[in-house]
């Protein structure tokens, strides 16, 4: 049952229906991590409540009220569109690309080799092959790659990624028969009175659940937990300084361009974006395991994409042939009659960085002039630095590319960073709740029974796209909730 916030008469009937009702659960948020979990905890016939301060689809704007403040800092600008309000979430507009989480991914490489996660590596491999073909994942292929892992050649080693040309959107109303559903309907706080908890709605009425569980979302999770602790809520978590810190994306940026050489273009070739009949590939490179664990490297990596042929093609497509296009044309034609059209191709290079866990990178709660603000404060340490000139000597070194551009100085680095939507950190998980927010079973330390499954409790990076991880620490919770009741 769906109940718009926007209307009020639907939202009057909801409080007169529910606003004594004990929920089992309220999940807050609708994106990929609380359809995973909601799909598992509804089998045990549980009174569920889902809040979600978007609408039913992108297509329709949500309230003024509901959106969020957020002033990026100099170095990383966070893109508008990298957040999304609606059933479904960043799902709605995701790429769809899976990769799974490598295993040194989880210990630090930058100081002493150990395991950030509370959790070993081999539960989460476990996790994914309960998606098989579900969510688009493509699970199966990925299995494949993890069992021939060591492809290192002392140097650099390929990484696979996947993804449908169709990907799995995660808004399927079907999935909520049976829930309760507020759209429009933002939750402003997580209260805890006498050792129950509620959520705080826009209009300062309080809902009870036995649980809560906060899937708002790698940056809108640490706006709701920053906000409620700020204002006198949420009283009983332990470690409240450390909210908002270790906050982490993918920032990539554009490296240059290169072209085929006869050294490289195999490889060239074999790396780039391949379609297949549902589903594209393409591979990255990253430094080898042993590079990185010896030389305090990260598993950042370099993309290449085909762009002389794809360029052209869409001028083609779009009439928008000048001379230099007409030109290129004739060539392309010549080079294919000879068979040597790879001759000509141009590959644009992109990389993509893992940060490290840093507690001065964090997003900081602000109130200027009465108004609320959220402020990111980031930087790369030499460790992003170093990997990142490290990594451009090898493909130059080793694989013999001429990168046709090559300011990689701190300075212009800095300028060049984009993020790539993959917001990680703020309210780590740890087994130490000295220096995390959450415990291995993603519930807050100190207020028991409000939990977080979002992209902002893993305690490191990596570089891998996160969302299936996401999705197998969401079905670790849910077992873990079910096992419990
Ligand atoms: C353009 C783009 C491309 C991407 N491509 C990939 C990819 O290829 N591979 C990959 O692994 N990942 C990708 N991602 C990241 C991926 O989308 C996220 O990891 C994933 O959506 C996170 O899921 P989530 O459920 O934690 O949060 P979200 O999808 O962010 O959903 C959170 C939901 O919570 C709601 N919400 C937030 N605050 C509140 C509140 N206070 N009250 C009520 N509701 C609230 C929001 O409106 C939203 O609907 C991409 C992201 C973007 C933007």
């Amino acid at each position: 049952m769906i109940y718009n916030f926007n209307n009020k008469d639907e939202k009057e009937v909801f409080y007169q229906k529910h606003i004594n009702t004990a929920f089992d659960y309220i999940l807050i948020g609708s994106g990929p991590a609380s359809y995973v979990l909601h799909e598992y905890l509804k089998k045990q016939n549980k009174k569920i409540l889902v809040i979600e301060k978007g609408n039913i689809s992108i297509k329709e704007n949500i309230p003024q009220s509901n959106k969020e403040s957020l002033i990026s800092n100099d170095n990383l600008k966070i893109k508008k569109d990298s957040k999304v309000s609606a059933i479904g979430g960043a799902g709605n507009v995701w790429a769809g690309v899976s990769s799974y989480i490598e295993k040194i991914e989880m210990f630090s490489r930058w100081g002493p080799y150990k395991n950030l996660w509370p959790i070993n590596h081999s539960e989460i491999i476990n996790y994914y092959k309960k998606f098989k073909s579900k969510y688009g994942f493509m699970v199966i292929d990925q299995l494949k790659d993890l069992n021939k892992e060591n492809r290192d050649n002392g140097v650099y080693r390929k990484r696979n990624f996947y993804f449908l040309i169709k990907p799995f959107r995660f808004n399927l109303l079907s999935n909520y028969t049976g829930t309760k559903f507020l759209i429009n309907a933002k939750v402003n706080y997580l209260d805890q009175i006498n050792n129950k908890n509620y959520v705080e709605l826009d209009n300062k009425i309080k809902i009870f659940s036995k649980k809560i569980i906060i899937c708002c979302g790698g940056l809108e999770t640490n706006f709701l937990i920053l906000r409620s602790l700020k204002n006198g809520r949420l009283k009983n978590a332990d470690n409240k300084s450390i909210a908002g810190k270790f906050f982490m994306d993918h920032p990539k940026f554009f490296v240059g361009t290169t072209f085929a050489s006869k050294q490289n273009s195999k490889l060239l070739e074999n790396i780039s974006l391949k379609k297949n009949a549902s589903s594209y590939t393409y591979k990255g490179i990253s430094l080898s395991k042993k590079i990185q664990i010896n030389q305090k490297m990260l598993n950042s990596y370099v993309r290449f994409e085909k762009y002389f042929y794809i360029n052209l093609k869409n001028k083609i497509k779009k009439n928008k042939l000048n001379i230099k296009n007409y030109i290129n044309l004739i060539l392309f034609i010549i080079y294919k009659i000879f068979n040597k059209e790879h001759l000509l191709e141009i590959y644009k290079i992109t990389l993509y960085n893992e940060m490290i866990p840093s507690k001065n990178n964090k997003i900081i709660y602000q109130k200027i002039n009465g108004k609320e603000k959220f402020k990111i404060s980031y930087k790369f340490s030499n460790i992003e630095f170093n990997t990142i000139n490290f990594l451009i000597k090898i493909l130059q070194s080793k694989i013999g590319l001429t990168i046709n551009k090559n300011n990689f100085s701190k300075k212009n680095l800095q300028k060049v960073l984009s993020d790539s939507s993959h917001h990680m950190g703020g309210t780590i998980m740890g087994k130490n709740k000295k220096n995390s927010f959450v415990n291995k079973n993603l519930e807050i330390y100190g207020a028991k029974n409000i939990f977080i499954c979002s992209t902002s409790v893993f305690p490191t990076s990596g570089s891998f796209n996160p969302t299936m991880t996401l999705c197998s620490l969401a079905i670790r919770l849910a077992r873990y909730l079910n096992s419990k009741s």
